[in-house]
């Protein structure tokens, strides 16, 4: 199997994966068909909604056991020409505790009816499980994932290794870096589905990324029961590139509606905030008074369009390197959201690591939540690890960001230049890096490159961005060897908050520090007390 990889975004990936019956293109969401009920018939799923692939249960059909379906094959049984992906009745043990069924017919099943990709039984750790109980889980999954390679007879199945260890953290590490040695074509994380019913995606972010961290990056990663639309976006930038739910159907009997941002109950809403074939075409209050069955598949229908939609969004922002803005959307749209988007802090370099340095867009920065972006973090950590200022430089000057980018370009930048033409042409002496949010500190000769001069900021800043910035100006000066420097202060934006930094950095340094204070209203002012400055150290 090869899995090949076409965009990338922070750990979201587009790519495709070749099955049996045909490439399938990720990040992709498999509709759980229920293969008793099958109140949308399969085959509609792709006609209708533009699914590729489904997933249905191996073990309940298995209980079923239709010779029909062992004669035809799962696609003829199903009426689904896609690809189509079996889960082997780990949920069930989840849900009953046990049941009848051994891994190893399991196995054999899967094989004679033929899925493109398969699940070997594992045994999955759940939410409220002692550490013993989780510690079980694992050792009994991976014994199952090693002993499956000796039994295993087709070739042209994609078979998943389930990594087990739910909220322990080092159990989840283990299981991964084991599973992982295997020579399966997919990896999945298992037990994140109540964990999701709880809203506690902030353990689901450590659960992926522990996952993520331990797995090898290049194979696929499926994530079990990823339920509602508005966690599409976090799972997919940490890496997640398929998904299984059956919440669009179990929702919809609960008389549930989902939005990009959350679910409302139908008797609740008087406007329909969608416009899928479905919705566009009638109210709330007429889909409340049809028959029970009708409704159900009128609100089954929707909740499959708004995941169709959100993933194809998702694909889009990856395509245009804003999938960082589209999951901070997102994270607005639920308190919970928010939280597990903080979680990210702890994963920041791994996820500097992997993602692309140069994107479609530039960068939007809206608050200090944003300061985890990776091209944030990577501009901090080179500006750490490798520059140095030329050695002639012994005057640093110190400029504000303005709106204009590159901001050399600028007419208060230009106006500046003209004064100071003399000195800033005729010798190396004088440095100019401009302070900017977020990035921190920015050296002129750099600030063309992708995303310092390629981003926009919400102003007036908040008081952790502006800490972030002044911190990294202090770093600045105290790993560069300057003899002066003179900080340009733009009072509106900043207040005191540079000059009290540099102030303190220069001191610690012993190096000399000026400051000139900006006001629009005295521009000339500025450049008359900059120029003395500069004049006053100029030999
Ligand atoms: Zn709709």
């Amino acid at each position: 199997m090869s899995f090949e990889i076409k965009e990338k975004d922070l750990l979201a990936r587009i790519g495709r994966i070749r099955t049996r019956s045909g490439t399938i293109e990720t990040p992709l969401l498999f509709p759980v068909i229920n293969p008793v009920l099958r109140s949308i018939p399969p085959r509609n799923m792709r006609e209708e909604f533009g699914f590729e692939a489904i997933i249905t249960n191996a073990y309940i059909l298995k209980k079923r056991s239709q010779i029909e379906l062992e004669e035809n094959g799962l696609h003829k049984f199903l009426d689904f020409n896609g690809t189509i992906m079996t889960d082997s009745g780990a949920y069930q043990i989840l849900i009953y505790g046990d049941i009848e069924v051994t891994s190893q017919e399991i196995i054999e099943y899967q094989e004679r009816i033929g899925p493109d990709i398969a699940t070997i039984l594992d045994i999955p750790t759940g939410w409220k499980v002692t550490e013993t109980r989780a510690q079980e889980t694992v050792k009994e999954t991976l014994k199952r994932a090693k002993d499956f390679f000796n039994s295993k007879t087709r070739e042209d199945i994609l078979w998943v290794g389930p990594v087990q260890g739910g909220k322990y953290l080092d159990l989840v590490a283990k299981s991964a870096k084991n599973i992982g040695k295997l020579p399966f074509e997919i990896h999945a994380l298992g037990s994140p589905t109540e964990i999701m019913e709880r809203y506690r995606f902030d353990v689901l972010v450590d659960m992926i990324m522990t996952a993520k961290m331990n797995l090898p990056i290049e194979k696929p990663l499926h994530l079990f029961g990823a339920g509602h639309p508005f966690m599409f976006a976090l799972a997919v930038a940490l890496g997640c590139d398929l998904f299984d739910s059956a919440a669009y159907a179990l929702y919809a009997k609960e008389k549930r509606y989902m939005t990009e941002t959350g679910t409302s109950r139908l008797d609740e809403l008087d406007y329909f905030p969608c416009s899928c074939p479905k919705c566009a075409r009638t109210t709330p209050k007429k889909v409340s008074e049809l028959p029970q069955k009708e409704a159900e598949v009128f609100l089954a229908e929707h909740n499959l369009y708004m995941c169709a939609a959100e993933l194809r969004r998702v694909k889009q922002a990856i395509r245009d390197g804003r999938l960082w803005e589209h999951v901070e959307m997102r994270a607005h749209g639920h308190p919970a959201l928010l939280q597990a988007v903080k979680r990210f802090k702890k994963y920041q370099d791994f996820i500097e690591k992997h993602d692309s340095t140069v994107k479609e867009s530039g960068l939007f920065y809206f608050d200090s939540i944003g300061l985890m972006r990776p091209g944030i973090i990577r501009h901090e950590q080179r500006m750490a690890e490798r520059y140095t200022p030329a050695k002639e430089a012994k005057i640093l000057l110190l400029v504000p960001q303005t709106r204009t980018k590159p901001f050399h370009r600028s007419k208060n930048f230009v106006d500046l230049e003209k004064k100071l033409g003399q000195w800033i042409k005729d010798s190396n002496k004088i440095h100019i890096c401009f302070y900017s949010a977020p990035f921190g500190v920015v050296p002129i000769e750099l600030d063309e490159i992708y995303p310092l001069s390629q981003h926009e900021v919400a102003l007036p800043l908040d008081k952790e961005t502006m800490e972030h910035v002044t911190i990294q100006v202090a770093d600045f000066i105290n790993r560069a060897n300057y003899e002066t420097v003179i900080l340009i202060n733009d009072r509106e934006n900043w207040k005191e908050s540079v000059v009290n930094s540099c102030r303190k950095a220069c001191l610690k340094k012993k190096t000399e520090f000026k400051l000139v204070n900006r006001g629009e209203k005295q521009k000339r002012t500025t450049l008359a007390q900059l120029e003395r400055i500069l004049k006053e150290n100029q030999d």
